[in-house]
C-alpha cells in the first residue's frame, strides 16, 4: 500500500498532474486490467505507457512522487511495478537533488545495469545446468558397467575385422 504519510498536503505537489502526457490516455494502459493475466499483452502494454512517458514533461515528479510514496501499481515516470521494486533495492533516494527530485538519468542507468547484471545471473544459471545435463549424459559412457574405455576399444576392434587377443 502506498504511504500516506510521505504525500505533501498542498496542491502545489500535485500540479504536475495536470500536464502528464496521460492525462487523456485510457488508464488500462498504465494499470494493468484485473481480467488480463497474459504476460505479453501486459508487456506490450507497458512498453507502449513507457513510450508515453519518455516525451513526459513532468517523467520526473511523477517518478519521484511514485518512488517517495511507494505507488504499488501501474506505470509512474516510465518505472513499472517491477522498475520500481529494482530501483528500490539498488537505491534511488540518494538521486534526489535540491529540487526534492530523483535524477531520472541516474536511475535509468541503474536500472539498466540491475537488469543486466539479472541477465548474467541468468546466463551463468543456464550455462550451470547445461553443463550439468551434457556431465549427467555423458558419465554412463565411461562408467565400468557399460564398458568402459575398454569396451569401447573392443567394439572399435571388432567393427574392424580386428579381435583383441
Ligand atoms: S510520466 Fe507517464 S505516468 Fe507520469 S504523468 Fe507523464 S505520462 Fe503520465
Amino acid at each position: 500500500m502506498a504511504r500516506l504519510t510521505a504525500l505533501r498536503p498542498i496542491s502545489e505537489a500535485w500540479d504536475w498532474q495536470m500536464l502528464g502526457r496521460c492525462r487523456k490516455r485510457e488508464g488500462a494502459q498504465f494499470f494493468h486490467p484485473d481480467d488480463d493475466l497474459g504476460r505479453i499483452s501486459r508487456r506490450l502494454r507497458e512498453a507502449a505507457a513507457k513510450r508515453v512517458c519518455d516525451d513526459c514533461p513532468v517523467r520526473v515528479q511523477c517518478a519521484t512522487h511514485a518512488l517517495e510514496v511507494g505507488e504499488e501499481y501501474g506505470v509512474w515516470g516510465g518505472y513499472t511495478e517491477n522498475d520500481r521494486a529494482t530501483l528500490r533495492d539498488v537505491g534511488w533516494r540518494d538521486t534526489v537533488g535540491q529540487e526534492r527530485l530523483a535524477d531520472v538519468p541516474t536511475l535509468d542507468e541503474r536500472l539498466a545495469g540491475a537488469r543486466a547484471e539479472a541477465q548474467r545471473a541468468k546466463d551463468r544459471r543456464m550455462a550451470n545446468a547445461q553443463r550439468r545435463r551434457v556431465t549427467a549424459v555423458s558419465r554412463p559412457a565411461t562408467s565400468p558397467d557399460a564398458g568402459g574405455a575398454s569396451g569401447t576399444r573392443a567394439a572399435n576392434r571388432q567393427g574392424c575385422g580386428v579381435t583383441g587377443t
